[in-house]
């Protein structure tokens, strides 16, 4: 597989010039992720997972309809879930530099610990894409500051360490607001390409370790789920 080959727009290949070819998770998760399908990693920090999922939710952004007519406007569609902020600053700005030749995407990055006055302009600015911690992300959201209910595609990165660290409630708690898993597992990316409002979630999972715990929430929240292992 190349970056050349897959249908992806201009402007995403551009921020994706830096890097030479896919890595094996990006191979392996780009066909899947990009037919619709609900995928779950099973891979460390330093595997490219984080392009791995970010291209296609960026391409997805660009396929829907209320990105197209006004981005400033449009609501959240992706949402990334991190344990750390160190994990959410890194996945945050790869998700910009991945993003570069395309004005229209912004990304923001929300996490404990610092003014929420700021990450609430942020957010009032419009990003398409969320990156943060779940204490803060379901803080924020609680309040009424974080509108996730258009939210079409959603990551949760490290899960096995989220849930060590005991986010497991909150995590759920955020997963709750976003749209619902579809009806069918080709349900909401499936109808991207008919431009068509999405009415589903996609949810892809990143774990290093493959434990019980972390086997429940996706078979509580994802939808036929195919895994990847590298
Ligand atoms: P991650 O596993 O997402 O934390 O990525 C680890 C590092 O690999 C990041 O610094 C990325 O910029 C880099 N990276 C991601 N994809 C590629 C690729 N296809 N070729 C070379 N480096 C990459």
């Amino acid at each position: 597989l190349s970056f050349a080959a897959l249908p992806l727009d201009a402007g995403l290949k551009k921020g994706l010039a830096a890097y030479t070819k896919p890595t094996p998770i990006q191979s392996a998760s780009f066909p899947v992720m990009m037919s619709g399908r609900d995928v779950i990693g099973i891979a460390e920090t330093g595997s490219g997972k984080t392009v791995s999922f970010g291209v296609p939710a960026i391409q997805h952004i660009l396929s829907l309809p209320s990105h197209s007519s006004n981005p400033k406007k449009a609501p959240i569609s992706v949402l990334v879930v991190a344990p750390t902020r160190e994990l959410a600053m890194q996945t945050h700005t790869n998700l910009a530099a991945v993003a570069s030749g395309l004005p229209s995407i912004s990304s923001v990055c929300i996490y404990g610990g610092v003014s929420k006055d700021d990450q609430k302009k942020l957010i009032r600015q419009g990003p398409r894409i969320v990156v943060g911690t779940p204490g803060r992300l379901l803080d924020l959201a609680r309040e009424g500051a974080l509108p996730l209910g258009q939210v079409s595609w959603l990551v949760l990165d490290e899960a096995d360490r989220m849930l060590d660290k005991g986010f497991e409630n909150d995590i759920r708690e955020i997963i709750k607001m976003c749209l619902p898993l579809p009806s069918s597992p080709l349900g909401p990316i499936g109808a991207a390409g008919s431009a068509s409002i999405p009415s589903s979630r996609m949810t892809c999972m990143f774990s290093a370790t493959w434990p019980m715990t972390v086997r429940k929430l996706a078979s509580d929240f994802m939808c036929s789920p195919i895994r990847i292992t590298v």
